[in-house]
C-alpha cells in the first residue's frame, strides 16, 4: 500500500483561514491522488476529495486513486463549462476557498470569481512545502531511477571515445534507461563537449564528434514510476592534460564538500555557499555560473532549490542535487551532480557512478 492516502490529511494541517482548497497543479493532484491525466482539478475539502476531470479520464482517475489507496470522488464534466460547474457546485458550501496562486492563469481566476460564491484566498506553495518531503515509497522509485541511469551511463561512458557525436552517445543513453525499465529520460539527456560546447551548462546535444583532448559533461537522469532521477558525471577523452586534471579537482571536491555538509537544519543558501567557496579559494569562483542544486521528485527542479538566494532548510526527507561545475570557454568544462536524500544524520547518496577520475571507465564485466 502506498502511503498516498495520507497526503491530503497532511495538507489540511497546513490549512489555515480557509475552508477548503482546490488545487489546480496537475503535479500537485497527481501526488495527492495518483492521478496522471493532463486535465484535472482536486477539491481538497476538511471531509472528503473530490477530483473534477474531463470525459477522457473519468475512468482512469477512479482507477488511480483507488490504485494509489486514496478515497475519494469523480466528477466528470464533458465541456469547460461543465468542468467548471461541477467545481462550483463542489465548492458551493465554502465561504473562503483558497487556491494555488502560482498555478491558476488570469483567465481561469476570472472564470472563478464568476462562478464561484466562495471568497477566494490566494496561497502559494502549501501542497510544495508537503510534497517536499518524500516517503519511503518515492525514495524506492528514485533510487531504481537512479540505478537505471548508473547502469546506463556504466556501458555508454567506455565508448565516448570511439567516434560518437554527442547526440548518439544522448541516444545509446536514452534507450538504454529504457530497456533498464524507465519510462522515458528525466529530461532531454545532456552530451556536452570540447571548449565550446562543454563550457555550456545546458548545451543541447549536437552532432559534433567527441574528441580525444576534449571534455565532456554527460547529466543524465531516468524517470521510474513518474519520479526523475538526475546525475552527472564528466570525462576527459584521451589522457587528461595538467589544466584538465587541476580543473576536475577544483569541481570534484567541492562537491564532496557540498556532500559532507547536506544535513537536516542546513540552510539552503549555506550549502551553496559550500561549493562555492571552495571553488572560489581555488581561484575559479567565476568559472562557477550556476547554483549549486535543486529538489527533485515528480518534476526535475523543485522545492527546495540550493543557491546564494535560497531561504528554505534542510530537512529529513528532502532530496536534492549537489552539482557544482567550472565552465570557460576555449577550455569546455565539468560539472559532478549527485542526488542525494536528507537522512536524520546527513544524507544517502542514490547515484552511485564512479567520480574519482576523468579518465573514461573500462566497460563493465559482467
Ligand atoms: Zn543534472
Ligand atoms: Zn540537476
Amino acid at each position: 500500500m502506498s502511503s498516498t492516502h495520507h497526503r491530503a490529511q497532511r495538507v489540511r494541517r497546513r490549512l489555515e483561514g480557509v475552508d477548503a482548497l482546490l488545487v489546480s497543479d496537475l503535479t500537485n493532484v497527481r501526488w495527492l491522488t495518483g492521478f496522471t491525466g493532463s486535465n484535472g482539478w482536486l477539491v481538497l475539502a476538511p471531509d472528503e476529495l473530490v477530483l473534477v476531470t474531463d470525459g477522457r479520464y473519468g475512468e482512469q482517475a477512479a482507477g488511480e486513486m483507488a490504485a494509489a489507496g486514496v478515497e475519494g470522488r469523480v466528477a466528470v464534466g464533458l465541456t469547460g463549462a461543465a468542468t467548471l460547474d461541477h467545481i462550483t457546485a463542489e465548492c458551493a458550501r465554502f465561504a473562503r476557498l483558497g487556491f494555488e496562486a502560482a498555478h491558476v492563469s488570469y483567465q481561469q481566476y476570472t472564470a472563478y470569481q464568476q462562478a464561484l460564491s466562495a471568497q477566494l484566498v490566494p496561497l502559494t506553495g502549501v501542497v510544495e512545502s508537503e510534497r517536499r518531503t518524500k516517503d519511503e515509497a518515492e525514495i524506492e522509485l528514485m533510487a531504481r531511477a537512479c540505478s537505471v541511469a548508473d547502469s546506463a551511463l556504466a556501458e555508454v561512458a567506455p565508448r565516448l571515445g570511439d567516434g560518437l557525436t554527442e547526440a548518439q552517445a544522448r541516444n545509446l543513453l536514452e534507450i538504454r534507461m529504457r530497456e533498464l525499465g524507465a519510462s522515458g529520460p528525466s529530461y532531454e539527456t545532456i552530451v556536452a563537449s570540447g571548449p565550446v560546447n562543454a563550457a555550456l551548462p545546458h548545451h543541447r546535444p549536437t552532432d559534433t564528434l567527441i574528441e580525444s583532448g576534449h571534455t565532456v559533461i554527460v547529466d543524465v537522469g531516468a524517470l521510474v514510476g513518474g519520479y526523475h532521477s538526475d546525475m552527472t558525471r564528466s570525462f576527459v577523452v584521451g589522457e587528461p592534460s595538467a589544466l584538465q586534471r587541476e580543473l576536475y579537482d577544483v569541481v570534484l571536491h567541492p562537491q564532496r564538500a557540498g556532500l559532507a555538509a547536506v544535513q537536516p537544519g542546513i540552510r539552503a543558501s549555506d550549502l551553496d555557499a559550500v561549493c562555492r567557496d571552495v571553488i572560489a579559494a581555488a581561484g575559479y569562483g567565476e568559472w562557477f555560473t550556476h547554483g549549486t542544486g535543486h529538489g527533485v521528485g515528480l518534476l526535475i527542479h523543485e522545492d527546495p532549490y540550493v543557491n546564494r538566494a535560497a531561504e528554505l532548510t534542510l530537512q529529513v526527507g528532502d532530496v536534492v542535487t549537489v552539482e557544482p561545475g567550472a565552465y570557460r570557454g576555449g577550455f569546455g568544462g565539468f560539472r559532478v551532480e549527485d542526488l542525494v536524500v536528507v537522512t536524520t544524520d546527513g544524507c544517502r547518496v542514490l547515484t552511485n557512478s564512479p567520480k574519482d577520475s576523468p579518465c573514461l571507465p573500462s566497460p563493465p564485466t559482467n
